[in-house]
């Protein structure tokens, strides 16, 4: 066959450990014998990070803004322990937080759905994507431990030196105090960053806060969406025949519960930390969960919700096999290429993507998986696979569709 044709590149971001060899086997095994792949390539791996003072993950972010679509590779965030391993210059920031500071955009992640790996809440026939505003809130507070008796305030000055003042609390003994903000333009973003998605993939919005409680500060939140929705998206939506939809957040959770899913519910930053791991493992397994960020401008990032699998790595660094779950991987590269055909008009191109996810699913579908997916599959007898068996049963898949 004529290998399908690209006509901009994708920004191919290389990354750290295990799934950095699961990224070469999936270019060498799935993408390259089918496509014509064109990326522009940037290493980031941490001895790569490392030698160019990090200044390789902010050139990926700015191609990215140049070609609209990359796919990303789990990287390391720098501890204390990996300065020591890798002899590093610095603890180099999150690459994903480099990333995100400079496209500014939310990030969603939603689970892969295969029959046999099936859901703990038995109503959710249909994924549920999660979107966290990443900026804020409690992960940006200040906190003082209040010794004893003593009048704690929260206090603004203006520029012009106006003050504004309330009084948290007359303190008769001690206690705890903590102090939260958040910035118009990054909830203006995190809207419109859901809205657009929605539209995108053609599901319902959720939001949910604490407004009846929080009047000022979560009913911002709710106001700004509610604004955004009705200036800008409200006759799309219409259009596409999809719906917004506010509610209290302890609502959303027992609706959530009892819901289908098909939906995207977009949390504020400590709600989707949260939320996002209950879904997550209760969905079967952190290797199937997608993660895309979109920015407000519409630029895309895919990359799998999941690390570097740091154990895994060690064990084949020694030789030892391993049988390490590339789904999520896979799909971040099926949903770059899609969304590159989707920008460029390549029809071809997204057909492949969507049948290598097909593939993939009806591998596992048919009783043939890693590891991690073995020991919760309902399947009987399932077949173990080790890393590389089950690439090579994937392209076994897509040889017999592009004979
Ligand atoms: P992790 O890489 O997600 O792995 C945690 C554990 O989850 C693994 O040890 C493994 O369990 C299981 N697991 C995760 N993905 C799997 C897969 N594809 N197939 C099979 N099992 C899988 O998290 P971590 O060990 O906490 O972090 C390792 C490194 O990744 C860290 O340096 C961290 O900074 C980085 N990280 C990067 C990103 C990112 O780039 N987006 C996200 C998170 C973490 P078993 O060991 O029980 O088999
Ligand atoms: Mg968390």
């Amino acid at each position: 066959m004529d290998k399908i044709k690209m006509t901009t590149p994708l920004v191919e971001m290389d990354g750290d450990e295990m799934t950095r060899i699961l990224w070469k086997m999936i270019k060498d095994e799935l993408l390259e014998p089918f496509v014509e792949l064109k990326t522009e390539y940037y290493d980031l791996g941490l001895v790569c990070r490392n030698e160019t003072d990090d200044q390789v993950t902010i050139e990926s972010a700015n191609a990215t803004k140049k070609y609209g679509v990359a796919v990303k590779c789990a990287t390391i965030t720098p501890n204390a322990a990996r300065v020591e391993e890798y002899d590093l210059k610095e603890m180099w920031k999150s690459p994903n937080g480099t990333i995100r500071a400079i496209l500014d955009g939310t990030v969603f992640r939603a689970p892969i759905k295969v029959k046999g790996i099936e859901p703990c809440v038995k109503n959710w026939e249909m994924p549920i994507t999660i979107a966290r505003h990443a900026y804020g809130d409690v992960y940006k507070n200040v906190e003082i431990k209040v010794p004893g008796a003593g009048k704690a305030e929260l206090v603004f000055t203006g520029q012009d030196g106006t003050q504004l003042r309330e009084t948290v609390f007359d303190f008769e003994g001690p206690g705890v105090i903590q102090g939260q903000h958040n910035v118009t333009a990054s909830i203006e973003s995190f809207a419109r960053s859901c809205f657009t998605y929605a539209l995108d993939t053609k599901q319902e919005l959720w939001f949910a806060t604490k407004d009846t409680i929080s009047k000022q500060y979560d009913h911002t939140f709710k106001d700004i969406f509610q604004e955004i929705f009705d200036q800008e998206y409200k006759e799309k939506f219409d259009a596409a025949g999809i719906t917004y939809f506010y509610t209290l957040i302890d609502d959303a959770v027992a609706r959530v519960m009892k819901s289908r899913g098909g939906f995207i519910w977009a949390c504020k930053n400590y709600d989707g930390d949260v939320m996002s791991d209950m879904i997550s493992s209760a969905f079967g397994s952190l290797a199937m969960m997608t993660s895309v960020l979109v920015s407000p401008e519409g630029y895309y990032e895919y990359e799998a919700a999941h690390g570097t699998v740091q154990r895994h790595y060690y064990k084949h660094l020694n030789g030892e096999e391993t049988s390490t779950n590339s789904v999520a991987t896979i799909f971040a590269w099926t949903g770059a290429l899609r969304k590159r055909g989707e920008m460029d008009g390549l029809t071809e191109l997204m057909a492949f993507a969507d049948n290598l996810e097909k593939v993939c699913i009806e591998t596992i579908e048919s009783g043939k998986m890693t590891k991690d997916l073995a020991l919760i599959t309902e399947l009987a007898d399932p077949v173990v696979l080790n890393s590389e068996q089950f690439i090579k049963e994937i392209r076994k898949g897509l040889e017999q569709i592009y004979a």
